[in-house]
């Protein structure tokens, strides 16, 4: 601790300011000048910790209610105005009690101990050391997969700041004296104050990586999913779809396909109007999506065309899944104002054959194929390709 220079702590008060003054401007205008979502209380507790700063800097020239009482409430609504911007950016509210009651009680016990600054450095850094840990915890508590790097600094920041209130209240409780001159040249004073330093910029540029990480997420979600059923896209499709062909061959599980075109779609739009085709699709997509599971891959192939990926579902289960999807819809209540649609679907259905070189252009064309003959022999109707034999078919009859 003798190697580190004195810092005057009135100069790093002005720092803060500047700091929080600067991150506000960068906040803004790194969300692109748009106060949603958040951001406009995160600016306005960044603002408000400006003042907060000013106010414990002036100590020793005004009064003790301003440079003591006050500021050390208004320091708690800047945690809770925080808390309240990560609440607002995963679209929830918190309810406005928590900027008043909590930092009102802290303001009557400061009122009360104005003479014991043991006590009441005590109390403060408690409270805001449990305020900071409470931060944390609800950032991660509400952390979704796409804001978890973000969210980590966040918590890093956030939990520094706790800890370093944590032993600024057991100073207090252990040796009174190094607390008691919240202006004066210790050095445990500017190290908390640097610490707070990297607090705050840690935290602020969490917060700014959240919409980062958010917007990187939509714009890759954007580029995967079709825009009106919210399916995969084809493009996605042959991504992934050519990987799981290649990791059904190595691990030999068995892997389907069905392809599902609606029938007489055409007439639809002409009979309806392009609108009632529009909706047609999304419930379509609705009706479907209840007969799948989670791991099943449904995509927009085509206008009025469909077809899922199946991990290791036999050209059996795949069948019979298909057939329940038909029934489905068939029994769906499709309606357009007041009118119902009569919608049916042709489904065809290949399976992965276990051959070395098969590829997923293979597996579409065969399905295609089932399709095809599924529309020809009258519609509404599952056909599987003829030459499916699946891996587990093939390992079957290896075993017999
Ligand atoms: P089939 O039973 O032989 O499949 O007959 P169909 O009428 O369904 O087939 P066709 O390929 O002739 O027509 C498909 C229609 O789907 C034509 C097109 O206007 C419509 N379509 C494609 N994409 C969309 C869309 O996004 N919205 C709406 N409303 N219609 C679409
Ligand atoms: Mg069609
Ligand atoms: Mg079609």
């Amino acid at each position: 601790m003798d190697t580190l220079p004195l810092l005057d702590v009135r100069t790093l008060f002005f720092v803060l300011i500047m700091l929080s003054l600067v991150l506000a401007l960068s906040l803004w205008i790194g969300v692109g000048h748009r106060f949603r979502a958040g951001l406009g209380l995160w600016v306005i507790s960044l603002l408000l910790q400006c003042v907060v700063f000013a106010l414990f800097a002036l100590r020793g020239r005004i009064g003790e209610l301003w440079t003591v009482i006050l500021p050390n409430g208004l320091f708690l609504v800047c945690i809770t105005l925080k808390a309240a911007a990560i609440m607002q950016f995963y679209g929830q509210r918190m309810a406005r009690s928590w900027h008043v009651l909590p930092p009102l009680v802290l303001m009557l016990l400061f009122a009360l101990l104005l003479n014991h600054i043991g006590p009441r450095v005590l109390i403060g850094s408690i409270a805001y050391s449990a305020a900071q840990f409470a931060l944390a915890w609800l950032s991660l508590h509400l952390a979704t997969p796409a804001t978890v790097q973000a969210t980590r600094l966040m918590v890093i920041g956030l939990v520094i700041g706790a800890l370093a209130f944590f032993a600024r209240a057991m100073m207090a409780l252990l040796s009174p004296q190094e607390v008691n001159d919240l202006l004066g040249p210790s050095q445990i004073q500017a190290v908390s104050f640097l610490l707070g330093l990297s607090v705050i910029l840690m935290t602020s540029i969490g917060f700014l990586l959240l919409y980062k990480e958010r917007a990187e997420d939509d714009a890759q979600r954007q580029a995967a999913t079709d825009p009106l059923t919210d399916t995969f896209n084809r493009r996605m499709f042959l991504e992934l779809g050519s990987k799981e062909v290649a990791r059904s061959r190595r691990s030999l599980v068995p892997l389907s396909l069905i392809m599902m075109d609606l029938d007489h779609f055409k007439k639809v739009n002409d009979k309806y109007g392009h609108a009632a085709g529009d909706d047609v699709l999304r419930r379509f997509v609705d009706v479907t999506n209840i007969c799948l599971r989670r791991e099943d891959m449904l995509v927009r192939y085509g206008g009025e065309e469909f077809c899922v990926l199946l991990p290791e579902v036999s050209d059996l289960q795949a069948e019979a899944l298909a057939e329940r999807i038909r029934y489905a819809v068939e029994h769906a209540m499709f309606r357009w104002r007041d009118q119902a649609i009569p919608v049916t679907v042709s489904i065809g259905v290949a399976s992965l054959r276990g051959e070395e070189d098969e590829t997923l252009a293979e597996l579409l064309q065969r399905a295609d194929e089932a399709l095809y003959a599924a529309k020809n022999g009258g519609r509404n109707r599952v056909v599987v390709c003829p030459e499916n034999s699946t891996l587990a078919m093939l390992m079957r009859s290896r075993a017999e």
